[in-house]
């Protein structure tokens, strides 16, 4: 409130100023004086204007430049011309008791808090002094107005009270106006029990109405003014009670209740309301009531920019209800003018939408309006928080703040959950990729071993069922073991050592493909196995070679076993299980193990193996479908084996290291 000590200047300054300006005037001359011809009053504002400063050139006395200047300056009001009325009113200084004319110069400061709310307590004392009641709660009530639009809520409350306490004594429509300012200032501004004190006035409002519509309407008037005032006013506090209602109580039944009571045909205001309804209307589930509301607004768009960007922010809000693909957009850019009210309302509903952006958006635009707006009101105002009614209201404030506080709390909270769901995802996800990719491993190496560990126990030749090169080397050690045992007897053994590789068998694969080369394989093994003793070992040597070992009992027998080896093949055409015959052969390399080493087993069976190669080779270059056998009886140990495998068999011939017999040049030895 202003101080004692400030509204005396003012008052010292008012009385300088008028003493200087108007010192032979007073508002009893002014009175007296004529009014202007009814020319004037007919005239726009431009021709009362051009009329007035020609009467100002012929103005004979100080109070008829008074009346004149007077005129201009209420012209320039009417117009709104700030500029021109914050110029008159610089050196016309209104009477003392000229209210109107204070009032109206006031209005020229409006934007200067201080000095217009100075000027208007001036207003207001003065007033109360000359018991113009009317004029005392109206200079409230714009103070108030003044106050909250400035946010010095309390002050605005208690001078709205102030201005209601003089109800008595004004005038119905000003009484109504003040009404009117308060009950928008409670509901705007007040916490739940200034907004339903609010409502309470607006109520009150509509029954002052009602009375003036029962007596205006009994008076059948063509043109009854007062009656048009008090139906306009009530579509008013219809839809002030509806805003109340759903801005401020969130109670949407409530609200429809109200806005339906107006008729969006012919006012504004009606079409105003659809777009609320829509949403109240989609708030409460009824979305075929919102389109209906929607349907009857049509293509309506206000001229005023500012409300009907929010308008159809409302508007859009109804349609995403049913629709969640309807965009919102229109909420987040909203005109900057957009009450506070209002404002706060649009975030505070993005903010509770699911959609997570929007929410977002909402929050942010929330956060943006208090930080903004309501703390630096709050601190601005904190410490003039001298009534309870403020106290209200900064509680209300803080309130607010906490809520959206804890909104915000929340939202970072799902923010971070989120963050920590989506990194704990991404871990866990990292973690069973490592932790599979490793399991994959794992069970590849394991397989790997596995099937390491298998062939190498696997003795077997999956094929031809034949035992394979690793089952012969297990075996031969107990071979060579009885050669050793017999070597002790009467009759010493040896060992023929036969090595056998089918000829041309590319050809086979080549020409009948791999599976037709598989199946000779295996008759070719059949066969063989059916010409050998239990004791002789048999096995697969790889690809399609095969060793043979058989306990010998004469030298003799070497080649004898060699030729039965080479007729079981070639005697008779392979008829496959495919139902194909072919001829096949096979050539045949041999030697004999007819000694006892002192070295290491392996080693000496593998040079054996390799001097049955040998002849196996000489046989290919000579004769397929062949044997040749080296009789090797003269060799003793590994050295003189070492040089045999070194040379072609030619040469050791030659040497007379061995001698052969094979299948095509000793045929007739067989
Ligand atoms: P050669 O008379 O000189 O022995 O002539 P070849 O065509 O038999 O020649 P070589 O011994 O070099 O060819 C061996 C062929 O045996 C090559 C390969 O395709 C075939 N082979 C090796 N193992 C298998 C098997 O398990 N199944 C089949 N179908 N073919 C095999
Ligand atoms: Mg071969
Ligand atoms: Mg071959």
């Amino acid at each position: 409130m202003l101080t004692i000590k400030s509204a005396n200047k003012l008052i010292l300054f008012i009385f300088f100023t008028f003493a200087s300006c108007w010192a032979e005037v007073t508002i009893d001359e002014l009175k007296k004086l004529p009014d202007f011809p009814t020319e004037f009053y007919e005239a726009d504002h431009s021709g009362r204007l051009d009329w007035l400063k020609q009467q100002l050139k012929s103005a004979d006395s100080e109070v008829k430049l008074y009346q004149i200047e007077r005129a201009i300056t209420a012209v320039y009001y009417a117009q709104r011309d700030t500029q021109n009325l914050q110029q008159i009113c610089k050196k016309f200084i209104p009477l003392q008791p000229d209210f109107t004319m204070r009032r109206i110069c006031a209005r020229a400061i409006y934007d200067d808090y201080d000095e217009y709310i100075s000027t208007l307590y001036e207003l207001y004392k003065d007033a109360e002094k000359a018991d113009d009641m009317n004029r005392v709660a109206i200079t409230l009530g714009e103070m108030a107005w003044r106050q909250s639009q400035e946010g010095h809520i309390a002050e605005a409350f208690e001078n709205y009270q102030m201005a209601l306490d003089k109800g008595k004594g004004i005038d119905q429509d000003t009484l109504i106006g003040i009404m009117f300012n308060t009950a928008t200032s409670y509901i705007v501004n007040g916490d739940e029990e200034y907004i339903k004190k609010g409502v309470k006035i607006l109520h009150e409002i509509i029954e002052r109405n009602n009375e003036i519509i029962a007596t205006e309407e009994k008076k059948n008037l063509v043109k009854n003014y007062s009656l048009d005032l008090a139906k306009t006013r009530n579509v008013q506090a219809w839809f002030n009670i509806g805003i109340a209602n759903m801005l401020h109580l969130y109670d949407n039944e409530k609200a429809l209740e109200y806005f339906d009571k107006i008729s969006f045909t012919d006012t504004a205001l009606g079409k105003d309301s659809l777009s609320f309804s829509a949403l109240a209307a989609a708030e409460l589930g009824q979305f075929d009531r919102a389109q209906k509301y929607l349907e009857q607004l049509g293509d309506h768009k206000r001229s005023s920019e500012v409300l009907e960007s929010y308008l159809q922010c409302y508007r859009d809000l109804a349609q995403y209800r049913w629709n969640d693909k309807h965009s919102v957009r229109s909420c987040l850019n909203m005109h900057p003018s957009t009450t506070t009210e209002v404002t706060y309302d649009v975030y505070n509903r993005l903010s509770d939408l699911e959609d997570e952006s929007i929410e977002l958006a909402g929050l942010r635009k929330l956060r943006e309006l208090v930080v903004n707006k309501l703390v630096p009101e709050l601190k601005n105002h904190g410490s003039k928080a001298a009534s309870a009614a403020e106290l209200n209201r900064l509680q209300r404030e803080s309130e607010m703040k906490t809520q959206l506080l804890d909104k915000e709390r929340q939202l970072k909270a799902s923010e971070t959950a989120r963050h920590e769901t989506e990194k704990k995802y991404f871990v866990a996800l990292f973690f069973l990729f490592v932790f599979f990719t490793a399991l994959v491993i794992s069970q590849l190496q394991q397989k790997k071993r596995l099937a390491n560990q298998f062939e190498k126990m696997s003795t077997q030749d999956p094929l031809t069922g034949l035992g394979n090169r690793r089952y012969l080397l297990q075996q031969i050690e107990r071979e060579i073991a009885f050669i050793e045992r017999s070597h002790q007897t009467e009759k010493p053994n040896a060992l023929g050592i036969f090595i056998f590789d089918i000829d041309l068998f590319k050809q086979v694969n080549d020409t009948h493909g791999h599976h037709i080369g598989d199946e000779v394989l295996v008759e070719l093994s059949k066969r063989v196995k059916e010409t050998i003793r239990d004791t002789d070992l048999l096995v697969r040597w790889g690809g399609e070679e095969f060793v043979l070992t058989t306990r010998l009992e004469n030298n003799q027998q070497v080649s004898m076993i060699a030729n039965r080896i080479k007729k079981a093949v070639s005697a008779k055409p392979f008829v496959l299980p495919s139902n194909l015959t072919l001829n096949i052969s096979c050539t045949i390399g041999a030697v004999k193990y007819p000694f006892v080493i002192e070295e290491e087993v392996t080693s000496i069976w593998s040079k054996l193996i390799s001097l049955a190669d040998t002849a196996l080779y000489y046989g290919k270059q000579h004769h397929r479908d062949s044997w040749v056998v080296i009789n090797n009886e003269d060799i003793h140990d590994a050295e003189q084996l070492n040089q045999l495998l070194k040379q072609p068999i030619e040469k050791s011939i030659e040497m007379k290291l061995i001698t052969v017999d094979t299948s095509f040049e000793n045929i007739d030895r067989i």
